[in-house]
């Protein structure tokens, strides 16, 4: 028997490849997929474009002004920002680290929050993140934790940017990847930690199919189970 819809809380380090898997996930169970990353990438792209970088608390009063929704496309799923598909922009190294930063900002938490909460109101939702078995689900059926080794996870991002066409450095991707591992998890702000009832998953040493067979197994295991 089909079992009742579920919440999926993904919650792990940048680059430890939560999306590939939350997205894989979703087209399994048939559910939808929400990366909370992408939104605050977006928001970050808004005071970017809106010339705050160097004062990003000016944008609490701006939030009101921002519409954070995805589409699907045949490219898969994108996220707009005020009607704008602004996948493209979103991913560079830049946006990644003004997001890392105005994440720890309250407003933009309760502002982002919400939004997510209302998203799984109906459940069948794989949704990945820092905080999401933490805050956003704390209710969740099944929360994942992925991690993997920071020099992993670097050259993963830096392989994903040369093959945007961009020039990295591994050096220097490194280093904005452990820079950003320090924000997430030192914040005051919802920071990054392990929910005590999160299975932990180190795909460090795994393939791209030998963790999405593990994860599938796992999210079978656990349905059959409620
Ligand atoms: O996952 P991704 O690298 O796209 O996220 C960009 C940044 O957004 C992260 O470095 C993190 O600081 C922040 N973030 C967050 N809470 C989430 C998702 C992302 O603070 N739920």
């Amino acid at each position: 028997m089909p079992h009742s819809p579920i919440i999926v809380a993904i919650d792990g380090y940048s680059s430890c490849g939560k999306s590939t898997i939350a997205k894989a996930l979703a087209k399994h169970a048939g559910y939808t997929y929400v990366d909370t990353g992408a939104m605050y990438r977006a928001t970050a792209l808004y005071a970017q474009r809106a010339g705050l970088t160097n004062d990003l608390l000016q944008i609490i009063p701006l939030l009101k002004n921002i519409q954070i929704s995805f589409i699907q496309t045949p490219d898969g799923q994108h996220v707009t920002l005020n009607g704008e598909d602004v996948e493209s922009h979103i991913r560079t190294l830049e946006v990644g680290e003004l997001a890392s930063q105005i994440s720890t900002i309250k407003e933009v938490r309760a502002f982002l929050v919400a939004q997510q909460q209302a998203m799984g109101e109906k459940k069948g939702i794989v949704m990945d993140g820092r905080d999401i078995g933490t805050v956003v689900f704390p209710q969740a059926e099944l929360k994942l934790f992925l991690t993997a080794s920071p020099e992993v996870r670097a050259k993963r991002r830096f392989l994903e940017l040369q093959a945007k066409g961009e020039n990295p450095n591994l050096e220097e991707v490194l280093r904005a990847t452990n820079e950003r591992d320090y924000r997430d998890t030192h914040r005051a702000e919802s920071p990054l930690r392990q929910a005590e009832d999160a299975i932990v998953v180190d795909n460090s040493e795994m393939t791209r199919e030998e963790q999405m067979e593990h994860i599938i197994n796992v999210f079978s295991e656990h349905c059959a189970t409620i």
